[in-house]
């Protein structure tokens, strides 16, 4: 039975990797008095944050925001780009990878689901020259777009998109490159126009810090041209109506004005930031909790130290020990959320978000959770991650900027 009344003392530890705990200052913003969206004021609004979000996902071309959750996004991206039965290359990195290609067979399209062989495939990222030779052996180009995920969430391993990009343009195949970075902007590098990237989707609640509730395609003038001939149907989602609105800072519906009062802020928090401080401050941490799991005696879920999620950890659990139940004790006894293992994850590991508005001494706290609910779960740790967690963050302070907020 859902306690309803239970409101433990201090602040929850919300270190999932998304939602993502929400600012004081973006709550705040959020909570000013809903404003006529067809009225002047909002017109200014809306054009203020269609040219400030650009900056986070690094183009000059629209993006489109949308009323809906990441699963919208996805949606969007395929429903204005492709037509029924198109054959769509994807690659599977894990659960949202999995949970995406189940889209597109639903919306009619033809996925070819490829990837490494096994559980071991969800430990490492998009193989470029997979992608590579598939497309040399599609001379008729059926294949009409390459989707891959660009932070995979249930795994914690980022691909490299740019060689996914040089393996498409090696092979002179038209198809679109279109990504999901969902979990990975503005805590991940990422960059729409010099990856050269046709659809970027992305959400609301993870590095942009906000609740769930809005999420985007950043285009590019070759995806805005595709959907001027693709067929599947759409409505709620069609680019047309919103770009054409969007010129004078509206939409053809009512948007999310107030989570829109949020996203305007966020931006202002992280461009006047520096994306690329933001960015220094997420690496950091996550080689902070990296080292947590390497005192504990634990492996990351990742293998490949080169993609490294820096938005969360996946941590593997020993042979024979429950993650969620570890999960559970740790919830239960020191109000702190994980995310659990999804999919061919299950029960293996857990995730240690440390996205968003986090900083050194709340990751202390949730490793101190994780440690102390494992110690209660009997596993057999090493040594303390508490502690080489703190000695590395103590031993290396972020060196570019000033302030860690
Ligand atoms: C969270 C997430 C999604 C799903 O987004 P929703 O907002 O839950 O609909 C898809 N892909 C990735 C990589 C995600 O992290």
């Amino acid at each position: 039975m859902l306690k309803l009344d239970f409101h433990p003392s201090g602040r929850h530890f919300l270190q999932i990797p998304g939602p993502s705990p929400v600012p004081d200052r973006i709550l705040r913003a959020m909570s000013l008095p809903t404003i006529d969206h067809r009225g002047p004021e909002f017109g200014a609004l809306g054009l203020e944050l269609l040219a400030k979000v650009k900056k986070v996902f690094k183009t000059e071309h629209p993006v489109i925001i949308y009323p809906a959750s990441g699963t919208g996004a996805w949606e969007a991206a395929l429903a204005n780009t492709m037509s029924p039965g198109d054959q769509v290359l994807m690659f599977e990195t894990g659960h949202f990878a999995t949970l995406w290609q189940k889209m597109a067979l639903r919306l009619s399209l033809v996925p070819e689901f490829i990837g490494l062989p096994g559980y071991e495939g969800w430990r490492q990222g998009v193989q470029a020259d997979m992608i590579q030779e598939r497309l040399n052996n599609d001379p008729e180009h059926a294949i009409k777009a390459v989707c891959v995920v660009h932070n995979e969430t249930s795994t914690g391993v980022t691909s490299d998109i740019a060689a996914v990009r040089r393996a498409i343009d090696a092979t002179g195949h038209p198809a679109l490159l279109i990504v999901d970075t969902i979990s990975g902007l503005a805590s991940a590098d990422y960059r729409h126009d010099e990856w050269g990237v046709d659809v970027t989707v992305s959400g609301s609640q993870k590095g942009l810090m906000l609740p769930p509730g809005i999420s985007f395609n950043a285009l590019s003038p070759k995806a805005i041209e595709v959907s001027q001939h693709a067929k599947l149907p759409r409505s709620f989602w069609a680019w047309d109506e919103i770009l054409e609105a969007n010129q004078r800072g509206y939409w053809p519906y009512t948007p999310s004005t107030n989570l829109l009062y949020g996203l305007n802020e966020a931006l202002d928090m992280l461009l006047d930031e520096g994306i690329d401080h933001v960015l220094a401050r997420h690496q950091r941490w996550a080689a902070g909790v990296r080292t947590a799991v390497e005192a504990w005696g634990l492996e990351v879920q990742c293998q490949d130290p080169a993609l490294y999620s820096p938005v969360l950890t996946g941590v593997v659990m020993p042979e024979g020990v429950d993650a969620d139940e570890i999960r559970k004790i740790i919830y239960e006894r020191f109000d702190l959320s994980l995310g659990m293992g999804l999919g061919k994850a299950k029960g293996k590991m857990f995730r240690i978000g440390h996205l968003g508005d986090c900083n050194d001494l709340t990751l202390i706290a949730t490793l101190g959770g994780c440690e102390a609910g494992m110690k209660l779960a009997g596993v057999n740790l090493q040594g303390s991650g508490v502690t080489a967690a703190l000695d590395y963050f103590a031993n290396n302070p972020l060196s570019t900027g000033t302030s860690e907020r």
